[in-house]
């Protein structure tokens, strides 16, 4: 790699979470690395120790951006450089809707506009600060505006001196022709299981079994095993809630109930419904758990241990009227009722509905 001469135009493309942006990325780290690199960046030199930071004078960086509340009146991606390092730094792996909620960009779309290849035209036509090369990474480069796209061309047509773009899609046929054409292709395939296997237990604090059943369900999508992650989480905070509403009612003790209700009070109607539907399910898969004795249960793990003990409160007699509460609970709370007083309400019922 070290001798090889350098393309001055390549096009990173992969599918979603397969990783094209730290790709492209760790490609430039290792072209600017003043260090001793061989096959990689010596991740030690002035240089790599920058990049660490996304803020090598001579790496630049060109998104879709838009008006968002804070910055309005056609702001350009220098105005969103720090929400982008902190994002990227973050989440390497970062999916177009993940950087749109990152900006608060709600129903808008990002667009790269025309503005922005006049910007980069002018940052390239200077010499490099410290670095052999000048780098622009083009991200989601199909955003590109038409004349944006055009003034490209004219850019990879005529590269200014020691310049590399790399651009970064997961599109590729969305972009000009005339623009692929000039571009060295690097395919991105999804991550093989076993490597994401490694990567999620090495980054994460996760066991074998979990990261095998995440990598089986992300299917090679790096981001979407995030996701899954951040989900796996909220649902271990829901089991939580769950044991403790069910517990303060089943006690009858108000004082840990009402910390609880407090708890879920503060949550958007949305978020409390969420929680009571979890609630139904949890019943739901108790039931089936105690009064049919089988083994055909959909819990994870965490909600198996718990349900040893909890089924055995669920019965014949008190699962239809449990199912009950919990449904006129939802039917209130989406008619906008009090939910301190539907939750704490609901709590007493299904804990005297538990003690039967
Ligand atoms: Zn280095």
């Amino acid at each position: 790699m070290k001798d090889r001469r350098v393309s001055h135009a390549q096009l990173f493309f992969g599918p979603e979470g397969a990783g094209a942006l730290p790709l492209a990325i760790a490609y430039a780290q290792y072209l600017s690395c003043t260090g001793d690199k061989d096959e990689d960046a010596c991740g030690k030199c002035p240089s790599c120790m920058k990049y660490t930071k996304l803020v090598h004078p001579d790496l630049h960086f060109l998104f879709p951006v838009n008006n968002t509340a804070s910055k309005k009146e056609d702001p350009s991606c220098d105005d969103f450089l720090p929400e982008w390092r902190t994002l990227v730094m973050q989440n390497p792996y970062a999916r177009l809707n993940d950087w749109y909620l990152h900006i608060e960009l709600e129903n808008k779309q990002g667009l790269i506009k025309e503005k922005e290849s006049d910007a980069i035209a002018k940052k390239l036509s200077f010499k490099s600060f410290e670095s052999d090369f000048k780098i622009a990474v083009i991200w989601m480069a199909e955003k590109m505006h038409d004349v944006a796209s055009n003034k490209l061309l004219k850019l990879l047509e005529e590269p200014p001196e020691m310049t590399v773009f790399l651009l970064v899609t997961e599109n590729p046929d969305m972009l000009l022709t005339t623009i692929r054409s000039r571009c060295l292709p690097v395919k991105v395939p999804l991550i093989a299981r076993e490597d994401m296997i490694e990567a999620l237990q090495s980054r994460h604090t996760l066991d074998t079994s979990q990261a095998e059943f995440i990598a089986r369900l992300a299917m090679g999508n790096y981001a979407m095993a995030l996701e899954l992650m951040r989900e796996n989480e909220e649902e271990d905070s829901r089991l939580t809630t769950f044991r403790e509403f069910m517990l303060a009612g089943f006690l009858n003790n108000i004082a840990s109930g009402m910390k609880t209700v407090e708890t879920l009070h503060s949550l958007t109607r949305e978020k409390q419904k969420s929680f009571l539907e979890y609630s139904l399910r949890m019943i739901r898969e108790n039931a089936v758990k105690q009064i049919h004795n089988t083994g055909l249960n959909y819990m994870n793990r965490k909600e198996e241990e718990f349900s040893v003990n909890f089924s055995k409160f669920i019965k014949g007699s008190n699962l239809v009227p449990l199912t009950e509460e919990f449904n006129k609970a939802i039917y209130d709370i989406e008619r906008n009722g009090n939910s301190k007083i539907v939750l704490l309400d609901l709590m007493l019922k299904a804990g005297k509905l538990l003690r039967q």
